[in-house]
């Protein structure tokens, strides 16, 4: 291992990448990456995509390779960094099932993301027990690899605050074995970004522009957001907070000159939806079409995207079985020495 700091991040396998993963953490991993100051794990998590989807594996098999195509198109590479699917490192479960104990359920029932996330999915009264924990299954993704930089959004901070405790409080009983991890968040504004209705932009939640979206696909869904429903006359005052398509061109758009002209123009009326949203439809396009060629390419040589994660795999693998020897030697389980 290098002395170098360590990221551990990730992403569910629940379907595509959108521009709120992008915004929101990719960008973010993607400058660490290139600083070459760190040494980089990035988990494609199907074991904690399947909490939710337990019913519907294929979708979460489809996805794996979605996710992988989209971390090549924005310019994660597996030259600087390790990328690596979840359900291949066994010492992940293990560690999961130590930790469990050293958290209440009362304190799992109160994670307010956790909370959020079981209204959404309407599980009413049956909550998937693998659900509830997955907090738990992610202070163990991140302490496997002794991380203590992890790149997230916004909606990750309980979860970094959930693995910082059992950190603490497995050294405490245990001895000094793990690192306490350090969120490190996007710009303020880009940690949770809406979707085309107005609420967290969420693979799972059918609102979202992804990064594979083709320019007509693009268009259609720009054209469709939610403005502003009291200016029906282009002549008409229109408001700009909580209109979607201010928000984004705040987000996106790198001419803030221009977007403050025409967020005044907006206000005073005389500007049309149709014409700022097909003002934005270019600001996006200017963005992601470089994206989309980058992901069509390597679209075209799935052998090379299944190689870098079976490689991938097989080193985080070794480096978390490492850890999983240190923690059972910490816990006294190591009955016969290494296993
Ligand atoms: P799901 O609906 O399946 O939970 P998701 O869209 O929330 O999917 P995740 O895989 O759960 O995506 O999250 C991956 C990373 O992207 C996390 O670091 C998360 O904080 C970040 N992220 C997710 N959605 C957004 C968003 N709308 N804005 C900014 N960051 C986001
Ligand atoms: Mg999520």
């Amino acid at each position: 291992m290098t002395d170098k700091k360590i990221i551990l991040t990730g992403d569910r396998p629940t379907g595509k990448l959108h521009i709120g993963h992008w915004v929101g953490s990719l960008q973010n991993r993607v400058n660490l990456q290139n600083s070459g100051e760190y040494e980089n794990f990035i988990m494609i998590a199907d074991k904690q995509a399947l909490t939710d989807n337990a019913r519907d594996p294929e979708k979460i098999r489809r996805s794996l390779t979605e996710v992988a195509l989209d971390y090549l198109a924005v310019g994660l590479d597996p030259a600087k960094s390790t990328i690596f699917v979840q359900s291949q490192i066994p010492a992940l479960s293990e560690l999961t099932e130590y930790y469990l104990n050293l958290v209440s359920l009362g304190r799992l029932q109160r994670n307010p993301t956790v909370k959020t996330e079981i209204q959404q999915k309407n599980f009413g009264e049956s909550i998937p027990a693998g659900f509830l924990i997955y907090p738990v299954s992610q202070a163990a993704d991140i302490t496997a690899f002794k991380a203590s930089v992890v790149p997230v959004g916004d909606d990750q901070e309980p979860m970094l605050e959930q693995a910082r405790e059992i950190v603490r409080s497995f050294n405490n009983i245990y001895g000094e074995v793990l690192v306490e991890p350090e969120g490190y968040f996007p710009p303020k504004g880009m940690g949770r970004i809406p979707g085309l209705d107005g609420v967290k932009m969420s693979k799972s939640l059918n609102n979202a522009i992804y990064l594979s979206d083709d320019s007509d696909t693009l268009a259609k869904k720009v054209k469709s957001m939610f403005t502003d429903p009291e200016h029906i006359n282009i002549d008409d005052p229109g408001h700009v907070e909580g209109n979607m398509v201010f928000t984004y061109l705040d987000i996106f758009d790198d001419d803030k000159e221009k977007v403050a002209e025409l967020k005044a123009q907006y206000q005073h009326g005389g500007l049309g939806d149709m014409k700022i949203k097909r003002y934005l439809i270019d600001v996006l396009e200017g963005k992601l079409a470089p994206v989309r060629e980058r992901r069509n390419e390597y679209a075209q040589n799935m052998d090379f995207v299944m190689n870098m994660l079976k490689e991938g795999s097989e080193k985080a693998n070794a480096v978390a079985t490492q850890t999983v020897q240190e923690v059972r030697h910490a816990m006294g389980v190591d009955y016969f020495g290494k296993f």
